[in-house]
């Protein structure tokens, strides 16, 4: 096939539906000549992977649950069986109990704390163990983070640290893993309205206030993150690696924006 994606593998997780943003990737990258295969968590998502995968051709579909070191190990040793080898990985993949995304930071818990981290920032780095032995020549592995890592956000709450701890993260593998040629990157994405974004308080008003207020003055798309992860996954980012690429219509350099009617 052709495509700037011809002839590399790719493993993606994180779909939970069709308005995934691991969907929107996974589309850009297939659309380039990209052979993926998927990990769904848990029976429930099982049946709403198996068809997303099939409509483009994947074949392989293994389920992973992050939170055991046992269940992402089998999800490689599938991989491995079937392919020998992979060339990316995109890590899709958040959780915080959605009790502790709406009001004050300060009320986080000590189990919901470590659950967060453990979820959506340690299972990276845990990813990356097992996907590094297989990406033999080279590889790009992918994560998804947001603006809550750098500014406060309402309601983002625990999960502004586990991101910060995740860009963190990026920047440490990038060092340990250039040698090996394999890039390490994540896109701070804006808010998209997905299962996941569901749970975090106040969110169509946090959608609203980012149209208004990002100088391209509207939300972002999975198509457009599909289109920065086509860039990151593939040899045209070859000499980019422990980035954290916004694609928020410029939303995080606003101070505040000029208005055409400031009051006296
Ligand atoms: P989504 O609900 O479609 O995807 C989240 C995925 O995480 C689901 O597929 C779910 O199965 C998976 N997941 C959660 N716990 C898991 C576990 N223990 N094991 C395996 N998988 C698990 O939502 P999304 O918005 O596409 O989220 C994808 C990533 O993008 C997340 O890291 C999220 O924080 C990040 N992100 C989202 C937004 C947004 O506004 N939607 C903005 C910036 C970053």
């Amino acid at each position: 096939s052709k495509g700037v994606m011809a002839g590399k593998r790719g493993l993606i997780m994180g779909v939970a539906n069709d308005r995934s943003i691991a969907w929107g990737i996974a589309r850009a990258v297939a659309d380039q000549g990209a052979e993926l295969a998927f990990t769904y968590q848990g029976e429930a998502l099982e049946k709403r992977v198996r068809p997303l995968a099939a409509s483009i051709g994947a074949k392989l579909v293994v389920p992973c649950d992050v939170s055991t070191d046992a269940s992402i190990d089998s999800a490689f040793a599938e991989v491995e069986k079937s392919w020998g080898g992979l060339d990316f990985v995109v890590h899709a993949i958040a959780f915080s109990d959605k009790d502790e995304l709406k009001g004050k930071y300060l009320s986080t818990s000590r189990a919901n704390f470590a659950l967060t981290l453990d979820i959506s920032c340690y299972s990276f780095t845990a990813v990356a163990q097992r996907a590094v032995p297989l990406m033999k020549n080279g590889g790009s592995l992918l994560t998804l983070s947001y603006y809550g890592a750098e500014r406060v956000m309402p309601h983002y709450n625990v999960m502004g640290v586990a991101k910060a701890a995740l860009e963190a993260s990026v920047r440490y593998l990038a060092a340990d893993l250039g040698e090996q040629n394999i890039r390490v990157n994540a896109i701070s994405a804006g808010p998209i309205k997905t299962l996941a974004a569901s749970g975090i308080g106040d969110f169509r008003y946090i959608l609203r206030w980012n149209e208004l207020n990002s100088p391209l003055k509207r939300n972002v798309t999975t198509e457009q993150v599909g289109g920065a992860g086509l860039y990151l996954l593939s040899d045209l980012s070859s000499g980019v690696t422990g980035e954290v690429h916004h694609v928020d219509s410029g939303y995080h350099l606003v101070g505040m924006l000029r208005t055409e009617s400031a009051p006296e």
